[in-house]
C-alpha cells in the first residue's frame, strides 16, 4: 500500500468528532415527533461509524437499514458512476426517512440515492445527514440537512472512510500530505 499509517495527518480527533455527532443528533431529535418511527438508512461502507455513533442518540423509535452504494472504487477521485451493490428496500409508506453518509463530495451518490428513495418508496419525508459535506466539490443540487463538519476539497480517510478499504477503523479522521 502506497499510503502508510505514519504519513497520517490528523484533521479532526476522535474527541471532537464524537461532540459534534451529539450535538447533530440533538438537532435531529429536536426536529423529530419523538414517538413517531424514524427509518435510519446507513450507506455502507464508509458511514457506518458515523452511523452507529448518531443512532445511540437518537431518542424517537428507530428502525436501522444498511445500503451498500460506490462511486469512488479504489480511486481517491469519483468514478462519475454510482455501482449499486445492494439496493432493496421497504417501501417506507408514509414514515420518515433519514439517510446517513460518510461524506458528500460532487453529491452524485446521494442525487442517484434520493431520487430513486422517491421513486420507489412512498415516505412521507426524506433527510440526509452527512459527516463531511466537501461543498466545494459539488457538481449536483444536493444540501444535507445535517452536516457535522465542512471540509475543503482534500481526500480524507478514517472514521468510516477509507483509502483502499483501510483506515476505516480509525477513531480520528487524516489526511495524507
Ligand atoms: P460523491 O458521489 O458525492 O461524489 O462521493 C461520495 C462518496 O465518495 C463518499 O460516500 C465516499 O465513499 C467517497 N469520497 C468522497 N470524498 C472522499 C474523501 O475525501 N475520502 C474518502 N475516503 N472517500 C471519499
Amino acid at each position: 500500500m502506497d499510503k502508510k499509517l505514519e504519513d497520517l495527518k490528523v484533521l479532526i480527533d476522535s474527541n471532537t468528532i464524537q461532540k459534534r455527532i451529539e450535538e447533530v443528533a440533538d438537532s435531529i431529535n429536536s426536529n423529530y415527533n419523538k414517538y413517531e418511527i424514524l427509518n435510519v438508512i446507513c450507506i455502507l461502507k464508509g458511514a457506518v461509524m458515523f452511523y452507529t455513533e448518531l443512532a445511540k442518540h437518537l431518542k424517537m423509535p428507530v428502525k436501522m437499514e444498511f445500503i451498500s452504494l460506490s462511486s469512488y472504487g479504489n480511486s481517491t477521485h469519483s468514478s462519475g458512476k454510482v455501482k449499486s451493490l445492494n439496493l432493496s428496500l421497504p417501501t417506507y409508506e408514509n414514515e420518515n426517512i433519514l439517510i446517513v453518509e460518510d461524506i458528500i463530495d460532487t453529491g452524485l451518490t446521494l442525487d442517484f440515492l434520493i431520487r430513486f428513495i422517491k421513486q420507489n418508496c412512498r415516505a412521507k419525508n426524506v433527510e440526509l445527514a452527512v459527516l463531511f459535506d466537501k461543498k466545494c466539490a459539488r457538481k449536483y443540487n444536493i444540501k444535507p440537512d445535517y452536516a457535522a463538519f465542512d471540509i475543503d476539497d482534500k481526500f480524507i480517510v478514517g472514521f468510516g472512510l477509507d483509502y483502499q478499504e483501510y483506515y476505516r477503523n480509525l477513531d480520528f479522521v487524516g489526511y495524507f500530505e
